[in-house]
């Protein structure tokens, strides 16, 4: 038996190729004009496997979102950064979230460090990893072997929370 075409909603206007796309949990294919609705599922049966995992992804991203409350967020970035300033004796003058677009964190030359908000999706190692890396950055303030090797000392494993945010 054939196994079983993934729902789609279809546009078709004068466009070359065809485009597949995942958008709030749904499948959005669009098409040239000429391309029959056979040609289209089949297109699309070929791109199962990788619709499925952009599905499921797109799916954990939304739960993720639906994580914390803002209230909760905030709890967790001021308990990891009284937990972190203790531990690394590493002290900022002060700490604000806000919507940033360029990164996950800044340092300043007067030390205030800003989070972003944005993280209110990521998971809790990702929050306290962008902490620890901007309160490094009080001791280098560069992405230097030394500023790693402080950071590391605190987060072993920090690479996977690093990989989380790209
Ligand atoms: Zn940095």
């Amino acid at each position: 038996m054939e196994k079983e075409i993934i729902e789609y909603k279809l546009f078709q206007s004068n466009i070359k190729n065809l485009y597949i796309q995942i958008k709030e949990g749904k499948v959005i294919v669009k098409a040239p004009k000429y391309f029959s609705k056979s040609q289209i599922d089949e297109i699309v049966r070929k791109k199962q496997k990788w619709i499925e995992k952009n599905l499921q992804h797109n799916t954990r991203k939304q739960q993720r979102e639906e994580n914390y409350t803002k209230q909760e967020f905030i709890q967790i970035v001021e308990e990891n950064v009284k937990d972190l300033i203790q531990l690394t004796n590493l002290k900022p003058n002060r700490v604000r979230i806000r919507d940033i677009h360029y990164a996950w964190g800044t340092c300043s030359s007067n030390r205030n460090i800003t989070i972003n908000q944005k993280l209110i999706c990521y998971s809790k190692k990702a929050i306290r990893y962008v902490i620890l890396h901007e309160l490094c950055h009080l001791e280098y303030m560069n992405h230097s072997g030394k500023f790693w090797e402080l950071l590391e000392t605190y987060m072993p494993d920090y690479k996977e929370a690093k990989k989380e945010l790209k």
